[in-house]
């Protein structure tokens, strides 16, 4: 039998109710805030990503899905949405707007790691980005988006982690002190560090290895090199929170995952967990590494499974999805074009109907009609129509009643609509 590839999942209609309540709740917020929407192709060339993200990243150097199309062309599938939405701005002249440009996305995003809880090779995110200021005041803006959206959601107790990796500025001098403090410990890093250590220190201290994170509780703190600029940024941004109420610890080994922020980095966990909801932070320099002018920003993207997962894990009920109340039976063939016509007439006027397709007996039909949850059934046959009425069954109380069919519209408006 086929299956779904490893790492991906079809989300069946019972789970779509959590799927659109995520949806809708991250256009509310992100339309609260003045972001708009955008969609960029579930394809990219792949140095976007490799410019971008960066090369000696987990994600650019291991997951990504790279192909050669039959044009000879590279492509990836996209692992991330901030790069897309960067190449986008600069493909058409977003900068010639008034700045910043605020957007907002739900993607697909596609990763080759191992899956497990959490973590999957197909996973979706909702993600936001202003770009063309470098003020801190957007850095908080967005960190203000991301907080609402899951205290929107339901998902209240969350801890804020933010900490700021520096600029080209004063990155290198932090680096070099990461490196002359590892050195000594080469030997007891694991493989993936022991390469950490050449080609990208700072993600020394995210590594989820026990040994290796040992080390990284005592490494030097990036706060500790930053330059004028930097320092002036995040103790702007930090005074914003602490002023808006906005609960937030530092943590010093908060790097992120991908090459190109610059200053801010930020991550929100479901309180007590270390597996991020969703994270993001400053990329000053990203849309440069594309070839664009120096171009600010700065974004954020969580995770939709794994929000998903923590509505259901601490039981938040959501909205269901609209289902049509209204069920429509007949008996006889000979009424089944009259009986589709009826269907089709409430269908236009906005009242959703199930149609039967079984030519079964009434009580049958009725069964269905209770299975799919409806309220009402409307019962037609040939004796009705000559008489121009209809059965309507009332499925909780049982009650039926006979209806004209020129005032059927009006009644099922009253009832249903
Ligand atoms: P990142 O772009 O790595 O910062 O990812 C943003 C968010 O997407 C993370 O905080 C997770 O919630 C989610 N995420 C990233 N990778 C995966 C994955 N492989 N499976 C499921 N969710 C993921």
């Amino acid at each position: 039998m086929i299956k779904a590839p490893r790492g991906t999942r079809d989300i069946l209609p019972p789970e779509q109710e959590w799927w659109q309540y995520v949806r809708n709740t991250a256009t509310e917020v992100s339309s609260l805030y003045a972001y708009a929407p955008i969609d960029t192709p579930l394809i990219e060339e792949a140095r976007l990503f490799q410019r971008s993200v960066g090369e000696g990243t987990d994600v650019v150097e291991k997951e990504m899905y790279t192909f050669t199309d039959r044009g000879g062309n590279e492509l990836t599938l996209k692992p991330e949405g901030t790069a897309p939405v960067c190449r986008a701005y600069l493909e058409h002249g977003l900068r010639e707007l008034p700045q910043p440009v605020r957007l907002y996305y739900f993607t697909p995003a596609y990763r080759y790691e191992r899956p497990q809880s959490g973590r999957q090779r197909e996973h979706h995110q909702f993600g936001c980005e202003a770009i063309g200021e470098a003020d801190y005041t957007l850095d908080a803006e967005v960190i203000s988006l991301a907080c609402t959206f899951f205290d929107r959601l339901g998902i209240s107790r969350v801890d804020l982690v933010i900490n700021s990796i520096g600029c080209p500025e004063c990155r290198p001098g932090y680096t070099s002190a990461l490196k002359e403090y590892y050195e000594p410990h080469r030997k007891s890093l694991c493989p993936d560090c022991k390469r950490r250590l050449e080609r990208n220190p700072l993600r020394l201290l995210d590594c989820k290895n026990s040994a290796c994170q040992g080390f990284a509780a005592n490494a030097p703190r990036s706060l500790d090199y930053l330059c004028a600029q930097c320092r002036t940024h995040f103790n702007g941004l930090t005074d914003i929170l602490t002023a808006t109420d906005t609960d937030f610890v530092i943590d010093h080994r908060l790097v992120r995952g991908l090459d190109y922020y610059t200053r801010t980095v930020f991550e929100v966990h479901p309180e007590g967990s270390t597996n991020a909801l969703g994270g993001g932070g400053r990329y000053d320099n990203l849309i440069q590494s594309l070839g664009g002018p120096p171009t600010p920003g700065v974004g954020f993207a969580c995770g939709i499974e794994r929000t998903i997962e923590v509505l259901q894990t601490r039981g938040i009920r959501v909205p269901a999805l609209p289902a049509p109340r209204v069920f429509l039976a007949y008996v006889d063939r000979s009424v089944e074009k009259m009986a589709t016509r009826l269907a089709q007439t409430l269908r236009q006027e906005g009242i959703g109907v199930i149609f039967s397709t079984s030519r079964r007996s009434l009580k049958s039909q009725l069964r269905q009609a209770n299975a799919r949850n409806a309220s009402y059934c409307l019962i037609l046959g040939e004796e009705e129509i000559e008489r121009g009425v209809v059965v309507m069954r009332d499925l909780i109380s049982s009650r039926q009643q006979e209806i004209a069919l020129e005032g059927l519209l009006e009644e099922l408006k009253r009832r249903v609509a």
